[in-house]
């Protein structure tokens, strides 16, 4: 039991340090409006004609990239502040998205993050957070990270456009339906890859994705 056990929630909003709108909802009344939580549809179709039959099933966000969701999401990233993850978690675990089928959760991995003495995934533990806060399931290991020993910001940009893919497909899933949890959709790709290599491995999978912050 209990990975969210014997965390104590204050009362202070985790973004300015303003009194909270209820315990319930970590952050003050000004900054919650701010998030305007929602589900927003991410728009990833254009341009990605090669990937087709394996892109995702949907991509959802629930909260615009501002002052507010990237301090919350570099609070939990970089700061490592546990509080601001679960409240981030909380908030993805409302805007599910609504499927038809049974579906299990799993992450992005992020080991490159080794190299700057992270020893936590982020998106791993945002996953772990909503299984707890919801009971779906986790799936681990689905997607692996390939190993990469070039730095794709670095290469010339022609090179860039035609970049390998960043992932390699891990175990099989049990379930039929994933969704992939992460903190920002941003360009998509993240989302679009590990959509690939997952649905090129299990062609009657469907994958769907969840991020708390898009822009
Ligand atoms: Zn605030």
């Amino acid at each position: 039991m209990g990975l969210l056990d014997g965390i104590v929630f204050e009362d202070n909003c985790l973004v300015c340090g303003k009194p909270c709108i209820t315990h319930d909802i970590q952050v003050c009344e000004i900054c919650y409006k701010k998030l305007r939580i929602r589900k927003l549809k991410f728009d990833f179709k254009k341009g990605n004609r090669k990937y087709k039959k394996y892109l995702p099933n949907s991509i959802l966000y629930v909260s615009k990239y501002n002052e507010v969701s990237s301090m919350l999401i570099k609070s939990f990233k970089y700061r490592g502040v546990v509080k601001s993850g679960i409240f981030i978690a909380s908030l993805m675990a409302e805007s599910l998205p609504e499927m038809i089928d049974h579906y299990t959760l799993t992450y992005i991995p992020y080991d490159y993050f080794k190299k700057f003495n992270r020893v936590y995934n982020h998106s791993a533990l945002l996953c772990s957070y909503i299984s707890s806060l919801t009971g779906i399931d986790v799936e681990k290991d689905i997607i692996r990270k390939k190993l990469s020993l070039l730095s794709q910001a670095r290469l010339p940009f022609f090179v860039r456009r035609n970049r390998p893919l960043m992932f390699k497909p891990g175990n099989t899933p049990k379930s039929d339906t994933i969704l992939i949890i992460d903190d920002v959709v941003t360009t998509g790709r993240t989302f679009i890859d590990a959509a690939y290599v997952i649905k090129k491995q299990n062609p009657k999978m469907k994958v769907h994705c969840l991020a708390f912050a898009g822009r």
